[in-house]
């Protein structure tokens, strides 16, 4: 056997993975078709350390943010990565939007979010002086972190713990070595060349190529099927940066997919203005930014953004979500799936690992570990 376990994808999840697997096993590999780690989605997004109200209770999504995001503060700290705890408020501009406010916190409460509260109009003027607002809800452990040094941490402390990194490899295909419990990965390079190996174990960790990943394998699941919806974000020109200071987001508008337009600072003192949920209908990778979209940044923003003119935006990057919804469909939670009752033992296959992604990358690590726990 070459190697205890075969992680495809250097995104940050396939390195939180990598990170926590390699406490367990002697070889753990990691193949990626970059050149370098987290070049898809995972350079591509705000940043943001979600403190897990969204989600449903007892999903997934809701279970590994509130997890994740307590396991990332405390790595940023141990391992000195770039973070800030800034807080995020959710705000009603009209008294019509307050009662979605209500129903958050409540969502919000039984996720266990216990920090999050309800604050007057005059606490939000003294947080955030420059916004309008009639009423809003406040989040302290909502926060922003530098994903390329995290990532960069969980790449230095898995190969310091000898997992190898593969770059540059492209799996092109999985096959089933039942007599010797293994899976067989089949791999590209950059010149073109192929060759095998064996892998006791496999993780699919593989983003926007997951689904296609599975049936790579061999699964072929209808639950999987992964739409692409991009988010686009505009950059905060003329100093306008500077009135804001923390996470501030609109009431979500009913019937979409994302959170709603709002302000995302980075580490570096810049803020954007993002992301939007545009489907992408033909499935294919397009990171541009329609500058035309400024009007409607500018007309979404604005309502809680009274300083805001059309000249302060830039278009800045692109991201693309894999939703396991197209248009229409209710919210779905990640698949996060060992596939033993498929026919696949020690094959887990990650799907529609949008977000809270970022923020639940610790604590999905430590799940997938669990799902292997009982080959021990
Ligand atoms: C616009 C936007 C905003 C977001 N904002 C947030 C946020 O603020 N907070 C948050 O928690 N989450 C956020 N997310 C979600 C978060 O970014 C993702 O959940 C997370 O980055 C997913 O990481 P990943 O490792 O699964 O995927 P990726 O980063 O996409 O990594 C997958 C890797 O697999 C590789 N790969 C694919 N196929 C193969 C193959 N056949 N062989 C080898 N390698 C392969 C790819 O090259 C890629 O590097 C956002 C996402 C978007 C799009």
């Amino acid at each position: 056997m070459d190697a205890d376990v075969t992680i495809i994808g250097a995104g940050v999840v396939g390195l939180a993975i990598a990170t926590e697997l390699s406490r367990y096993y002697d070889q753990v590999f990691v193949i990626e078709r970059h050149e370098h780690f987290g070049m898809e989605t995972s350079s591509r997004n705000s940043e943001v350390i979600h403190s897990g109200i969204y989600y449903k209770p007892g999903t997934l999504k809701a279970r590994l943010c509130r997890e994740g995001r307590d396991m990332l503060y405390r790595y940023c700290r141990e391992h000195d990565i770039g973070y800030r705890k800034c807080g995020k408020l959710i705000v009603a501009t009209q008294k019509e939007e307050t009662g979605q406010l209500e129903e958050i916190l409540y969502t919000a409460r039984r996720n266990d979010v216990a920090d999050a509260r309800m604050i007057t109009v005059a606490e939000a003027a003294e947080m955030e002086p420059h916004i309008r607002v009639v009423q809003a809800l406040f989040f302290p452990s909502s926060g922003i972190v530098d994903i390329h040094g995290l990532m960069q941490s969980l790449e230095n402390e898995s190969a310091n713990r000898e997992v190898d990194f593969a770059y540059g490899c492209e799996a092109k295909g999985i096959k089933q070595d039942s007599g010797n419990h293994a899976y067989i990965i089949h791999i590209q390079d950059t010149d073109g060349s192929f060759f095998d190996f064996t892998s006791r174990y496999v993780i699919n960790s593989a983003g926007l190529e997951a689904e296609k990943v599975a049936r790579m394998a061999g699964i072929d699941d209808p639950q999987y099927k992964t739409w692409f919806w991009k988010g686009e974000y505009f950059a905060l020109l003329n100093g306008k940066h500077k009135l804001i200071n923390r996470l501030v987001y609109p009431v979500p508008e009913p019937n979409t997919t994302g959170l709603g337009i709002h302000t995302t600072p980075d580490l570096g003192g810049r803020q954007k203005l993002g992301p939007n949920t545009i489907f992408l209908e033909d499935g294919k990778t397009d990171y541009s930014v329609d500058p035309a979209h400024a009007k409607e940044f500018y007309r979404k923003a604005r309502r809680f953004l009274p300083f805001l003119e059309p000249g302060d935006l830039a278009p800045d990057q692109a991201g693309i979500r894999p939703k396991l919804q197209k248009p229409g469909d209710p919210a779905r939670d990640f698949i996060i799936r060992e596939e033993e009752k498929k026919g696949f033992p020690g094959l887990v296959n990650l799907i529609g690992i949008e977000s809270p992604g970022l923020t639940a990358a610790l604590g999905i690590g430590r799940y997938v570990r669990s799902l292997l726990q009982k080959y021990d």
